[in-house]
Formats: C-alpha cells, sequence, structure tokens
C-alpha cells in the first residue's frame, strides 16, 4: 500500500476526523447524561425533602409523630420505591429510618447520623460500609410551627445513575470503532472509485511520446474537476502536436529546400575541375570544395529521410517479404567495399521463413547503415558478420565487428541525431552522424527496436528486431 498515495492520506484524515468528532460526540453524551441524571435524581429527592417537610411534619405539634410516621410510610413508601428516608430530631435522636429496600440495592443500617455542617440543605454521595451500595443523600434542616427542630434525609441509590451510564459508555466503546472501521472501508472504496480514472489517464499519458502525439487521452465523463483535466491535458497533447508537426514540416521542407541548390553547385564545380587551364592549387581547391558539397549532400538527404520518417510523410510500401533473402542481397552489394578495405565480411542468413512486412527500401538502409558503420569502424584485416536468426515471433539481424567498439559512455548516445563518438574519425571516414538515427527511425516505424553493445577495442554488435509477419 502506497502510504503516501491520496487514495491512502484522505481516508486516514478522514478517519482521524471522525473519530476525533466521534470523541468529542460520545465525551459530551456521556457527561451531559451523567450531568442530567445526576441533576432529576437530586431534584426529586429535594421535592421528597419538601414535602415531607412542608406537608407532614409543619404540624407535628398538632398531629403527633406517630401520623408523620404513618403518611411517610403510606406516600413514600420507602423500601418499595427504593428510597432511603431518616427524619431525625434535633437532639440527634431519630423519629423515623427506613430499612433495607425491596430489590435489596443498599444498606442504611452502616450509615452514620445525619450531618448538617450549616443551616443550608446540601446534597452529598455517600457509600455504605462493607460495600453495601451508595447513596445520593440530601439532608435538609426543617423547623415545624411549635419551634421543634429536625434533619430530613432522603436518599437515592446512585447505581442506576451508574449503569445507564456504563451501558452509554459500552455502546459508544462498540459503536465509535464500529463506524469508524466501516467508515474507513467505504471511504477506502468510494475514493478508490473516485480515482480510477485518475489511474486511466496516468497510464494512457504515459504511453503518449513524440512519435504518437495523435493519440489521446480517454474522456472521462464525469462531469468533475477530472473531466476538466482530462480535456486540458488532450488540449496540451494537441497543441504539442501541433508545433511537433509544425517543426518536423519545417526540417523536411528545409532539406527538401537544400537540395536543388546544393545539386546546382556540385554542377558548377564539377564543370570548373574540368577547366583545362587551371592551376594545380585551385584545381586541388576545388577537388576540396566538391569534397564537402558530398558531405553537405549526405547530410541534407539523410536529414531529408529523418524528417519525413518523423512527420509519417515518408511513402513507407507495405509488402510481405523476406527479411533474411534481403539481407543476403544486401551483404553481397557491400561485399565489394569490405574487401577495398580488406575486411572480411560473412553473413550467416537463414534461408528463408523470416517474413516481415514492411518497406523493402527502407528495412535494406537499416542493413546497409549498420554494415556500412561496421566496416567504417573496422580496421584492415579485420571481420564483420551479419547474421538473421528467428526468434518468437521476432525477426533478429545482428551485425558484429571486431573493429574499436564504443566507449560504455557513448553507448547510450549513439542513435541520437549528429552524435559522434570521435567527430574528427567520423568525419575522415565520410561520416554524417545520422545513420544509426535513421536506424532507429526506421525500426521504429515498423514497431521494432535496435539495440547495441559493445566493448571499446574489441568490437560492437548492432541487433535489430522486426515483428515477423504471423503465419497461419
Ligand atoms: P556516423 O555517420 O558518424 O557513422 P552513425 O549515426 O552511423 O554516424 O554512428 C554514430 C556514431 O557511433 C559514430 O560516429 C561512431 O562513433 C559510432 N559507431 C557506429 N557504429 C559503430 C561501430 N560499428 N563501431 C564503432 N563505433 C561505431
Amino acid at each position: 500500500m502506497n502510504t503516501r498515495s491520496i487514495r491512502f492520506r484522505l481516508t486516514v484524515w478522514y478517519a482521524a476526523l471522525l473519530a476525533g468528532l466521534l470523541l468529542v460526540f460520545g465525551a459530551t453524551s456521556y457527561f451531559g447524561l451523567a450531568g442530567y441524571l445526576e441533576w432529576s435524581l437530586r431534584d426529586s429527592l429535594e421535592n421528597q425533602a419538601q414535602q415531607i417537610a412542608v406537608s407532614h411534619l409543619a404540624d407535628v405539634g398538632l398531629t403527633g409523630e406517630d401520623y408523620v410516621i404513618g403518611e411517610i410510610e403510606e406516600h413514600y413508601a420507602p423500601e418499595i420505591n427504593s428510597r432511603f428516608v431518616r427524619v431525625t430530631r434535633g437532639d440527634g435522636s431519630i423519629l423515623y429510618a427506613s430499612g433495607i429496600p425491596e430489590d435489596e440495592s443498599f444498606d442504611p443500617t452502616g450509615l452514620g447520623a445525619a450531618t448538617l455542617p450549616s443551616d443550608e440543605p446540601f446534597t452529598r454521595k455517600v457509600f455504605l460500609p462493607d460495600g453495601k451500595g451508595g447513596l445520593l443523600l440530601y439532608t435538609m434542616p426543617f423547623t415545624a410551627r411549635d419551634g421543634s427542630c429536625y434533619t430530613i434525609e432522603i436518599g437515592a441509590p446512585f447505581h442506576a445513575i451508574e449503569s445507564v451510564l456504563r451501558g452509554l459508555l459500552f455502546t459508544l466503546a462498540v459503536g465509535m470503532p464500529i463506524i469508524i472501521l466501516l467508515s474507513i472501508a467505504g471511504g477506502y472504496f468510494v475514493m478508490r472509485r473516485a480515482l480510477e480514472p485518475v489511474n486511466a489517464l496516468t497510464h494512457s499519458a504515459e504511453r503518449i511520446t513524440s512519435s504518437n502525439l495523435g493519440e489521446r487521452l480517454p474522456a472521462v465523463n464525469t462531469g468533475d474537476e477530472l473531466e476538466r483535466l482530462s480535456i486540458a491535458l488532450n488540449n496540451m497533447v494537441e497543441r504539442l502536436d501541433a508545433a511537433f508537426t509544425h517543426i518536423r514540416r519545417f526540417s523536411a521542407d528545409a532539406s527538401h529546400e537544400l537540395r536543388t541548390p546544393l545539386t546546382v553547385l556540385r554542377g558548377e564545380l564539377e564543370e570548373l575541375a574540368e577547366q583545362p587551364n587551371l592551376q594545380e592549387e585551385s584545381r586541388e581547391r576545388i577537388g576540396s570544395a566538391l569534397e564537402e558539397t558530398d558531405r553537405l549532400s549526405r547530410i541534407v538527404e539523410s536529414l531529408l529521410v529523418i524528417s519525413r520518417l518523423d512527420a509519417g510523410e515518408a511513402r513507407m510500401e507495405k509488402k510481405q517479404f523476406d527479411f533474411a533473402e534481403l539481407t543476403a542481397a544486401t551483404v553481397e552489394q557491400l561485399r565489394l567495399l569490405a574487401e577495398d578495405k580488406g575486411v572480411s565480411l560473412v553473413s550467416d542468413v537463414e534461408g528463408g521463413g523470416v517474413e516481415v512486412e514492411g518497406d523493402p527500401a527502407r528495412l535494406k538502409q537499416i542493413v546497409v547503415n549498420l554494415l556500412d558503420n561496421a566496416i567504417k569502424y573496422t580496421p584492415p584485416d579485420g571481420k564483420v558478420e551479419a547474421k538473421v536468426r528467428r526468434n518468437g515471433s521476432f525477426a533478429i539481424l545482428e551485425v558484429k565487428d571486431g573493429g574499436i567498439g564504443i566507449p560504455a559512455e557513448a553507448l547510450p548516445h549513439v542513435f541520437e541525431r549528429f552524435y559522434r563518438v570521435d567527430k574528427a574519425r567520423s568525419r575522415s571516414v565520410g561520416g554524417t552522424g545520422l545513420g544509426l538515427a535513421i536506424v532507429k527511425s526506421i525500426c521504429t516505424a515498423h514497431g521494432g527496436d535496435v539495440t547495441v553493445e559493445s566493448r571499446e577495442g574489441r568490437g560492437s554488435m548492432f541487433q535489430v528486431k522486426l515483428p515477423i509477419v504471423a503465419q497461419e
């Protein structure tokens, strides 16, 4: 799992926020309910104490204490209602004290004498000894009409409040993690669906290179920011496509335009060289100018080939033919060139069955360029070998030489335009620095590829891979 992905980070943020909010909500509910329950219990204790005081104890001088006891028993039934009622006379003797309630939730026998630190009524929590429960105890001083003083105590077990709060706590403790887990799972799933178009866009954008700028990103019809992004990216690709096309056309046109003046220049120079009364020095200079014109022509021709291939304007024939046969024939054509240089040229070509589909003239150029380089960069008495074989669904052409080789740091650049390891050397052997760039462009245009392996001073091996025609 990528912890830096938007999906992961949003889910974590969202889960943390939800957990925080749920905690605040849980704490507020818990303490709010605790406060409310205690307040309402205290209120009801206070009311009962007031009633006992005003309705029954106020006239104790007239009705007698037994009457008061009977009234309390009758109206408040402390043992049945799980309430504790105790009325203490001013001298500390007990007028009335209720016993253990029916549900035995508390046992007031161990409760100490009534305490009244001031003249004001007050409430406190009392824990009965020996774990016999706890009471919320309201204590109130009262003076009857006849002037006798009493202390009225009303208590109720607070375990009921505690059990309600425990229930709430349990619900929160179990419910909150479940809610958080479900929301994480849901959030992750929703996020995945929402970000799916981003993945699709990324994959398509990765496939677009300068050679397939005609392709477009998939339409994201979500009506949201992603749709806007995909439209913006497609517009950008379109602008790039237009700019690239413009540049390629320009290169192709420029190379094309240069051809004619170069031919004219060449003709003029040749004519000049044939003048009979020419001084030797002038003849030499004209010869050198002719050589440079030739070089220039080769560069312009190569540039034209490359820019046309780039612009997809090169008229590419689509023909099915045997690549092994084409290679063998090309090797024969170059044999003379090799012999002139004292290089032995060997071909190992599988007889037939390596059918490829493409432009034979262009594919021949691949073989010519590679063999030409191999011969150029191999010293006399060296050996150059051309091999064609079939490997799965590919035709493999290998051109191997025992020449000067290519330094490791130059290997990644040899297919770049105008790249030459040793400029002076390339120039002296008539190189343009475009031969391998042409090979690469033709390979790409045929859905193939070219790679090189080389060791300086030991030789090089260029390998071309072209898809073969599937045989039914
Ligand atoms: P060039 O016209 O200069 O040969 P290429 O594009 O054909 O241009 O090759 C680029 C460079 O790669 C050459 O300048 C040369 O340094 C190097 N190179 C190509 N083929 C070979 C080879 N068979 N052996 C050694 N170096 C080579």
